[in-house]
């Protein structure tokens, strides 16, 4: 049995004094809830502050993006072991942002992969087709190239421990879901890729979660899915009590 594990990505949102508010309402919601894994990933600015509010709580923290390097001079970027340092489990990496708007590759994605993981960091790597793309019929070969790239050179045993996250890029903060049998029917494409690549055993144990406008009304739907392991939230994971509802109805 996957754990599902559902994570709030804030994006470029959030002064340090909002996300301790948050944290602050939100841990009271969730307070007793078991079965479900809840994440939150602030900006890199508020981890340090979200990190000591989550202490002694079930709540992961996780990181949004992150460079490669152990270290060096590259202005302006986070290292792995910082972002491990401060108490963070998991990063996101290759969200579709990133790819759109700061020249993410598969190329890079990997290579974030493999420095997260060396640093004890559970990457989860964002995978998804564009509009137009689904609508040529494409959604798969971009999706296995994506996954193939993002993964490659990865040992079974790693793999096991991934978080996969399918999020449509046309359904990323459009208000526009997929539907439930659309994404099972992607989400189980790729445990297939990744049974390919590592072996049953590993397929099975990675949790691929769904992402694009899900919401507290749309959430039970999704997660009733045999491929659904949970979700990843853009913008119903800005407010606790929304948040808090997502996880709630995803058990
Ligand atoms: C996201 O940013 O990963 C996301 C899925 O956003 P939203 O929930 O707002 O569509």
């Amino acid at each position: 049995m996957r754990e599902p594990i559902i994570a709030a990505n804030w994006k470029m949102y959030k002064t340090v004094g909002e996300a301790v508010n948050f944290v602050r309402g939100f841990t009271g919601l969730v307070a007793g809830v078991t079965g479900v894994e809840m994440a939150l990933c602030p900006p890199f600015t508020a981890l340090a502050a979200v990190a000591e509010q989550l202490a002694g709580t079930n709540i992961a923290l996780g990181a949004q993006n992150m460079y490669w390097a152990d270290e060096g001079a590259f202005t302006g970027e986070i290292a792995p072991g910082m972002l491990k340092e401060i108490g963070c489990r998991y990063v996101i990496l290759g969200h579709s942002e990133r790819r759109q708007y700061f020249g993410e590759t598969d190329e890079t994605v990997n290579k974030k992969v493999h420095a997260a993981l060396k640093y004890g960091l559970k990457p989860i790597v964002c995978v998804g087709e564009r509009l137009e793309e689904r609508e040529s019929g494409t959604t798969e070969s971009v999706v296995r190239s994506q996954v193939e790239g993002s993964l490659a050179g990865l040992t079974v045993e790693q793999a096991a421990g991934l978080v996969v996250a399918y999020e449509p890029v046309w359904a990323i903060g459009t208000g526009r879901t997929a539907s439930a049998e659309d994404a099972q029917q992607v989400n189980a494409f790729i445990r297939g890729l990744l049974r390919d690549m590592f072996g049953d055993a590993a397929a099975e144990a990675v949790r691929i979660q769904y992402g694009g406008s899900v919401k507290p009304g749309n959430t039970a739907r999704l997660m009733a899915q045999p491929d659904i392991d949970g979700a990843l939230v853009g913008g119903a994971g800005l407010q606790a009590d929304s948040f808090a509802e997502i996880v709630k109805n995803s058990l």
